[in-house]
Order: C-alpha cells, then sequence, then structure tokens
C-alpha cells in the first residue's frame, strides 16, 4: 500500500494537515483565553471601581450603607464585600451572607495596601475574586472584596475545545478523503501511461500514448516518452534497413563469385580462362573486403569505438598527400587534378581520418567525372573553421538526390556507381568523420555542371 504515490502523497498531507490544523486551533483556544481572562479581569476592576465609589464612612469605618450595587446578587454570579481596617466585615451581598468563603490572606495583603485575585469555588459558582485596598489620604482604611462569576469564561472555553474536538478529526477525515481522490485523480493519467507503455514492446515501436493530456508536469511526460519511443523506432528501423542493406550488398559480390565459380567448374577449361575466372573472382573479393572495412568502420563509429587521435595536423599536407593518391587513377582517365593551395592552416584532428575523408571525396570526384574533365581541390578558413573544397565537372547531384547522398548505401545510380564499386557508404563514413571533428559536410550542384563538396572542420584556436 505504500507503495503507492497516491498513499503517501495523501499521507504526508493529512499529517501535515493534521499539525497544521493542531497549532492553529491551540492557537485559538490559548488566545481566546487569553482575551477572556482579560476582560473578566476588566470586568472585576470595574466592580471594583463601583463599589468604592458608592463606598460612604461612618466612625471611619468603611461601608456600603444603603447604597445599591447594579446586578441581582441573588444569582451567585457576582457579590461584594466591604471590610475596615481591622477586617471586619462592614458590607456582605453575597447570598447567603458569607456563602463565598473568607480567604484571610487576600484580605491581609489588601489591608497592607496589594490587590490580589484568586479563583475560589463556592457551592453554585467558580468565582474569579478581587481584593483591593480602599485608601484615604494614601492611608489604608479598608478593603473591597468583589467577585465575578467565571462561568461565562469556562463555558466559553469548553464550547471551544468541545468544537475543536469533534471539528478536528471529521476535518482530517473530510481531507483524506479529498486528498485520496485529488491524488488519485492527478495521478489517473500516469496509470493511462503505464497501461499504454507496457503494450509498447521492442517489436512494435510504432505504438504511441497519443494521451490528450494538458501542458503540465504528467502531459509533459508523457509527450516526452512518445518523442523517446519515435527516436527509438527510427533508430530500431534505421538499424533494420542498415542490416538488410548489408546483406543485400554483400551477397551480389558473393552470388557473382558463387555464379563465375559454377560456370567455370561446369567442364574443363584452358589454364586462361581459369586465370580470368580467378581475376573476376579477385576484383569481386577486393570489393568484398572494401565493402566489409566501411561496414565494420561505421559500426565501430556507431558504438563510439573509434579511437579518434588529437595531433596537430597540417591540413595542407593532408589535401596533398590525397591528391597525390589519386593522381594515377586520375591520369588513367584523362582527368586533370588542379590544386589550388591555400593559407597555412593547423588543426587539432586525427590524421588518418583526414586523409580518409579528402580521400573518398577525391575518389568520388574522379570516379564520377567523365574523361577529360577536371577536378579542383583547395582549402582555407573561415569563421573561425578549417574548409576543405573538391568540386568537379561531373554528372552533379540532381536536387531530389542532394539531400539523401549522405545516408548510408544511398547510391544516386545504383548500377552505374556499384560497377565503379561503392556500396553508397563512403559519404556517410565521411560525414561522421566531419562530425567527429566538430565540423560538417555538405554538397551542392546543378545537374549537369558538376558537384562541389564543402567540408568544415573547428579550429581548436
Ligand atoms: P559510393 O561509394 O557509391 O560512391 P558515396 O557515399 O561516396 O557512395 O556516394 C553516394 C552517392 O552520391 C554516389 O553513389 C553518387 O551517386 C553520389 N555522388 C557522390 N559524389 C559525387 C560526385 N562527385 N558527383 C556526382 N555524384 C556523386
Amino acid at each position: 500500500m505504500f507503495r503507492s504515490i497516491r498513499v503517501r502523497l495523501t499521507l504526508w498531507y493529512v499529517v501535515l494537515l493534521a499539525a497544521i490544523l493542531a497549532v492553529f486551533s491551540g492557537g485559538v483556544f490559548l488566545g481566546l483565553r487569553e482575551n477572556l481572562n482579560t476582560n473578566l479581569n476588566d470586568s472585576l476592576d470595574n466592580r471594583a471601581d463601583i463599589v468604592r465609589s458608592l463606598v460612604s464612612y461612618e466612625d471611619g469605618r468603611p461601608s456600603l450603607g444603603g447604597a445599591d450595587i447594579p446586578g441581582d446578587p441573588l444569582e451567585g454570579e457576582h457579590f461584594a464585600r466591604v471590610f475596615d481596617s481591622s477586617g471586619d466585615v462592614t458590607f456582605d451581598n453575597s447570598s447567603p451572607a458569607g456563602a463565598v468563603p473568607l480567604d484571610q490572606d487576600a484580605l491581609t495583603t489588601a489591608l497592607s495596601g496589594a490587590a490580589t485575585r484568586a479563583s475560589t469555588e463556592t457551592s453554585r459558582e467558580q468565582l474569579r475574586i478581587l481584593t483591593t485596598p480602599i485608601r484615604q489620604d494614601s492611608a489604608v482604611v479598608g478593603a473591597i472584596q468583589v467577585g465575578l462569576s467565571e462561568g461565562d469564561f469556562r463555558e466559553t472555553l469548553n464550547t471551544l475545545t468541545l468544537m475543536i474536538a469533534i471539528a478536528y478529526p471529521i476535518t482530517l477525515l473530510v481531507a483524506s478523503a479529498g486528498g485520496v481522490f485529488l491524488a488519485g485523480r492527478a495521478l489517473s493519467p500516469i496509470d493511462r501511461l503505464t497501461r499504454v507503455a507496457r503494450q509498447i514492446t521492442g517489436e512494435d515501436l510504432s505504438q504511441r500514448l497519443d494521451l490528450d493530456l494538458p501542458d503540465d508536469e504528467v502531459g509533459r511526460l508523457a509527450r516526452t516518452f512518445d518523442e523517446m519511443i519515435a527516436r527509438l523506432d527510427d533508430a530500431f528501423k534505421r538499424q533494420r534497413r542498415f542490416t538488410a542493406d548489408a546483406s543485400h550488398e554483400l551477397r551480389t559480390p558473393l552470388t557473382a563469385i558463387k555464379g563465375q565459380a559454377e560456370v567455370a567448374l561446369q567442364r574443363d577449361r584452358e589454364p586462361d580462362a581459369y586465370k580470368q575466372v580467378l581475376q573476376a573472382i579477385n576484383h569481386e573479393v577486393d570489393r568484398l573486403i572494401r565493402l566489409v572495412a566501411s561496414l565494420l568502420t561505421l559500426a565501430r563509429a556507431d558504438a563510439g569505438q573509434i579511437p579518434i587521435a588529437r595531433e596537430a595536423v597540417d591540413l595542407g599536407r593532408v589535401v596533398t598527400d590525397a591528391v597525390e593518391q589519386v593522381r594515377p587513377a586520375a591520369s588513367a582517365r584523362t582527368i586533370r587534378l588542379d590544386v589550388q593551395p591555400g593559407p597555412d592552416v593547423r588543426l587539432v584532428a586525427d590524421d588518418d581520418l583526414l586523409l580518409q575523408l579528402v580521400l573518398n571525396l577525391l575518389d568520388n570526384a574522379v570516379k564520377f567525372t567523365p574523361a577529360g574533365g577536371s577536378v579542383n581541390v583547395s582549402w582555407g578558413r573561415e569563421d573561425r573553421q578549417a574548409l576543405v573544397c573538391v568540386s568537379d565537372t561531373g554528372p552533379g547531384i540532381s536536387p531530389e538526390h542532394l539531400p539523401h547522398i549522405f545516408e548510408r548505401f544511398y547510391r544516386v545510380d545504383g548500377a552505374r556507381t556499384r560497377a565503379g564499386g561503392g556500396a553508397g557508404l563512403g559519404l556517410s563514413i565521411g560525414r561522421w568523420i566531419a562530425e567527429a571533428h566538430g565540423g560538417s559536410i555538405s554538397a551542392e550542384s546543378m545537374p549537369g555542371e558538376g558537384a562541389t563538396f564543402t567540408v568544415r572542420l573547428a579550429l581548436s584556436d
């Protein structure tokens, strides 16, 4: 039961409310008691003043004579007494007279000049009694004792205590029920979320919560969950496509090898014929090796397993090295390779990976440019970035293909480029290398007007 947030939330809420209510009730009780107490004492003082104003003197002894005190003492709710300086009673209207026990100590204190207050229980009432001196020319000539019932005072406090005793548990009970209800209402979308989330499995990531929730914490959680599933779905789909594409790419050269071997084995042949078949097989195996190497690179890149060296690299040297490596292939196809030397650009990067990136771009440029065309290479810096540009005079890439050429296995013209040995992985590896160096790669092209690839790399200084 305590594993439910609803129960725990309600419990916390009720405990907190109980504490707040206790402090509040205690405060109200103490405040009211203090207030009533002050009122009662004020009333006693007033009564003492009234009695004092009515005092007359016979032979120097204070007395009330025939004076009338307001209120009916028969109710037993109040009384007044007057004493002379020797402590003898000269007036007493407690009913019956003398019903209120005489507090000798209080009287002695009053006759010596100080007032006292006390609470006394009579047969009928709980009385608050004030005993105060009567002075004449600053000499104490007697004492007045007035008493008022504490009945109202106590009754009010008792009523309040009773009200608190009844209201306190009822309030807590209602608050607990309300708390359970409200917590349930607030958390019910989470239950829904859990139910739907359970139905989403690795095999079927097409499901979404799609809960129609307001833009609050739970709503945001549900939407974030949906976005996460969408990303997972995307990643799973890409993974499946990658596996399917990779298998397909691997099958093609393997089928070719198998076909060549079977045909060769059908009957005895001249050594030259075997040699031809073996050359063809060798060619396919080369393709397979390149393909598997690319696949391995991408798989390890995905897993973050390719260590990227951070060494000082001279960009111009990397570009010229790459150019020298493709020069034989270019001249074999009578393609001109123009290098425009740029400024001295040094960056912290992985030498081998950068070389592979530039080589990929140059390979493509040479591969796709028809004989007699030209490939232009340049480097430089722009906005705190290092730049490498490779442009060619080949067929270019049409706008509908341009956004996809960096995708894995994407080839504009499958048959034509496969013959050239490409599996559509070169540019995706290139993009990974650029991004691993905090950079990017982009392509611009108009069909028929050649293509320009630009690599931007972060400069550390
Ligand atoms: P591949 O290994 O097949 O060349 P890439 O990933 O390097 O794969 O390139 C993807 C596709 O982009 C190529 O199949 C090709 O259609 C297109 N492409 C790349 N470079 C050029 C270029 N310089 N000129 C025209 N098309 C290009």
